[in-house]
Order: structure tokens, then C-alpha cells, then sequence
């Protein structure tokens, strides 16, 4: 196979640039690897190694600085045949690190070449994430208040199954590419390099320097025995296989019809364990069975059985673009935890709003109209009280009937559940 190199536009860095040698030899392991163009990705990073996809004839993604892996690893898994190599220099790798843990954690089959010249060489040479601390950089002291990252040890640690060290000035380069395209799984190749433009203006580094650097470095030569496992494509596409349950997605249709014909807006003011998104989800159902739009807002802390629990549902004959709720029809107050996290909200209600309040609870002053219950009295169980209170909704025809609330109740829970639910919404339609 011939040159992949894009003849219309030859590479251009700074001369002496270790990146023009790593491009021609990253050109000769394409050659020697023999994938067709059309199925060889090059994703590149931000900075003068992002350069790299505009310089060769196959598929190329530049996107976000330090987050090339993502990108490549989304090809790799929509397209296990491609042959996927991300460049990427010291500077992305300290800016998108975690996606460089994610790639070695998950080990899928792409060639990650590091360009490590030590700094951020096209915005200045600034340190980056592998400036030796003893280095002159373009950002003053930063780098002698910090150490510099070797990131072979980090993918070591983190499971990446092949490490590979090397200098961009290796004669052996391209088979080194080779090689590590050839493995099965997360391969990086961590090239050490001059930015001549502006790393070596102020710091003495060669090539010897550099192999000098590498001798004294832990050896990283290729597959790390202890991390070998399948790649993840394969792993995923496995484990995807042996699921047998989907979830489908939910198709209810009109079967009913509304208590009224227009927009209701429902407030559920409760605490953590009285079920308030069950009892907003059930009204949701009843809604969408009366082939209206729904949505809901819940509003609860991170704890478990502690705390406000509020549910705002809206009802609408018209799309839904703000989920929020602007003028409540319906307030059902059954807990003082739920009241206090919209205590301001009574002042602002209508005489048309209807507000249900339990006996134990106090409410704020309003002009709503406000009916009392107690569910005590009626031996509802207080976590009950939300799906109670949707009985009594349907009983006075607002927002839900009955008939609604029966199929939400079915719809929302297994046969056993609906049935007990359907003892408490009895109870209130008779009540
Ligand atoms: S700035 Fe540095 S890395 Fe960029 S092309 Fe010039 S020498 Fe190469």
C-alpha cells in the first residue's frame, strides 16, 4: 500500500519538531498495518498534534481539547472494524487526564500516541502536566510548585494492557506503531519529543538527552501481563447479548375522558415516604389516558425518609414548554414540611383553587378554597395520603376521574400493588 499521507497538504511544524518525524513514522505503520484509509480514523487533540488528522487521507475528528479518547472510543464501539488512533500531547493529556484512566479502565481498541514535548508548545510553551519541575517554561515558576506526571506508571495503575515508552526519534517507530495498533485492546505509546519552536529555546533537551531520559525511566515495552483481559467492544457487546429484559418504552392511548377540558396544574405537598412522585406519576398516567400532555417537577432532598417531598404535575390540553408550575388549580397539603417549602405560594392562590388539607396540617393564610380531611379518622396509613388524595380528587372531578385513576393504578404498578392501591382509591370514592 502506498503513502497515506495527504499530498495537498504536506505536515508543517517547526523545524527540528519531533512531530514531523512521529507523523512519517505514524505514516509507515499505516503503510506496514495495511487497514484501507476508509477504515482508519485519526482523532486528534487540541494543540500542534491536533495537526495530525489534516495531514493524512482517511477519516479524521478534532474535537474538544482532551477529550479526543471519548470521541474515538464512541467509533470504535459504533464500528469495530475501523482501525482508531488518537494523537494527543502532553497538554491534552493533562487537560482531559480522566478520559486517559476511563480508556485504560475500559481497554478498548484504539492506539493512543502521547507526543510528550514537555509543554504546551502551540499557545507558548506554557508547562503542562509532564514539565520537569527544574524547567524553564512560559509560565513562570508554575511547574517547580509541581511534579510531573509519568503517565505510563498512571496507566499501569489504572489497567491499560499496553505500555509502550519510547523516543519520537526511534528508528523503530513505526514497527513500535505497528505493534501497538496490532493489540487487542487500549494501546498508548508515549513518545518523548523537542518542541523546538519553544520548549528547546529554554531548556537543553536532544535526542540523546532524550534516550538518556528514557534509560533512567521505569521500561515500558508493551503488553502489561497483569492488565491483559478482553477489549471492551467485545466485552460489552457480550454481556449486551446475555441481557434478555428491555424496558420499553411506555405507549398509553386516549381512553377516557377529562373531568374538565382545561389545563390543570397540581401541587402535592408532602414529606420523604408518603410517596408523592408515585402519587404524581399515577397522575401523570391518568392525564396521558386522557390523551392529554404531561409533565412533572419533583422537588425532595437526597436523604431517604427525610425531609420535603413536592410534586408539581401539570395536565394540558397543549404542549407542555415550561415544566413549571405559574398558577396552581389544585394544592393537596399533607405534610407541614411540604407546606413550608412553598409556604409563599397560599398568598398568591385564587378563590377557584382547590385546596385539600389534611386535619394535621397547617397551612398559611389564602384565599383558596380549602377543604379539610382526616385521613386519621378515615384509618388511611400516612403514607398513604397522597394516593388517598387522589381519590378524593377524582370525587370532586378535579383534574382526574376515577376511571383514570383506576388504569393509572394498573399501569404504574404490578398486579398486586394496583390491587391494595385500589382498596385505598375505593375507600375515598365511597367516602
Ligand atoms: S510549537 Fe513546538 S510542538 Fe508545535 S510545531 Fe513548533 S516545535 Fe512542534
Amino acid at each position: 500500500m502506498s503513502s497515506f499521507l495527504n499530498a495537498d497538504r504536506p505536515p508543517v511544524f517547526c523545524p527540528g519538531c519531533t512531530h514531523e518525524r512521529i507523523t512519517k513514522a505514524l505514516d509507515k505503520a499505516l503503510e506496514k498495518k495495511g487497514t484501507a484509509p476508509h477504515k482508519t480514523v485519526i482523532v486528534s487533540d487540541i494543540g500542534c498534534s491536533g495537526l495530525f488528522d489534516t495531514f493524512f487521507n482517511v477519516h479524521a475528528l478534532h474535537g474538544l481539547h482532551g477529550r479526543a479518547l471519548t470521541y474515538a472510543q464512541g467509533l470504535k464501539l459504533a464500528d469495530p472494524a475501523l482501525n482508531v488512533i488518537v494523537t494527543m500531547g502532553d497538554g491534552g493529556l493533562g487537560i482531559g487526564g480522566a478520559h486517559v484512566l476511563a480508556a485504560c479502565r475500559k481497554n478498548p481498541d484504539i492506539t493512543l500516541i502521547v507526543l510528550n514535548n514537555f509543554n504546551f508548545g502551540m499557545t507558548g510553551g506554557q508547562y503542562s502536566a509532564t514539565t520537569p519541575t527544574e524547567a524553564v517554561a512560559g509560565s513562570e515558576f508554575l511547574n517547580r510548585a509541581e511534579v510531573p506526571m509519568d503517565i505510563c506508571l498512571v496507566a499501569g495503575s489504572a489497567g491499560a494492557t499496553y505500555i509502550r515508552r519510547c523516543s519520537g526519534h526511534d528508528p523503530q517507530l513505526a514497527d513500535i506503531l505497528v505493534e501497538a495498533m496490532d493489540h487487542k485492546g487500549f494501546s498508548l505509546v508515549e513518545t518523548l519529543g523537542m518542541c523546538t519552536g519553544r520548549y528547546t529555546k529554554r531548556n537543553r533537551l536532544t535526542p540523546k538527552a532524550i534516550d538518556a531520559m528514557i534509560d533512567a525511566m521505569p521500561k515500558m515495552n508493551g503488553p502489561v501481563e497483569k492488565n491483559l483481559r478482553p477489549e471492551y467492544g467485545e466485552a460489552y457487546r457480550r454481556l449486551a447479548l446475555e441481557k434478555k429484559h428491555f424496558p420499553m418504552p411506555v405507549t398509553i392511548e386516549k381512553a377516557f375522558d377529562p373531568p374538565a377540558p382545561g389545563r390543570e396544574e397540581i401541587v402535592i405537598l408532602g414529606s420523604a415516604g408518603m410517596r408523592i412522585v408515585t402519587a404524581g406519576d399515577i397522575v401523570c398516567y391518568a392525564g396521558m389516558a386522557a390523551g392529554m400532555n404531561v409533565s412533572m417537577k419533583n422537588d425532595y432532598n437526597i436523604t431517604v425518609l427525610r425531609g420535603q417531598s413536592v410534586s408539581e404535575i401539570l395536565i394540558s390540553p397543549e404542549k407542555i414548554g415550561y415544566a413549571g408550575i405559574e398558577s396552581p388549580t389544585v394544592v393537596i397539603a399533607i405534610s407541614d414540611e411540604g407546606v413550608q417549602r412553598r409556604h409563599g405560594m397560599f398568598a398568591t392562590l385564587t378563590p377557584e383553587t382547590f385546596v385539600l388539607k389534611e386535619k394535621s396540617v397547617t397551612i398559611p393564610g389564602t384565599p383558596a378554597t380549602v377543604v379539610e380531611v382526616d385521613f386519621k379518622a378515615l384509618k388511611v396509613r400516612r403514607r398513604d395520603w397522597a394516593l388517598a388524595s387522589l381519590g378524593l380528587l377524582a370525587k370532586e372531578g378535579r383534574g382526574v376521574t376515577p376511571e383514570m385513576l383506576a388504569f393509572a393504578v394498573r399501569e404504574r404498578f404490578n398486579e398486586k400493588m394496583a390491587a391494595i392501591a385500589m382498596e385505598t382509591l375505593e375507600k375515598m370514592f365511597r367516602s
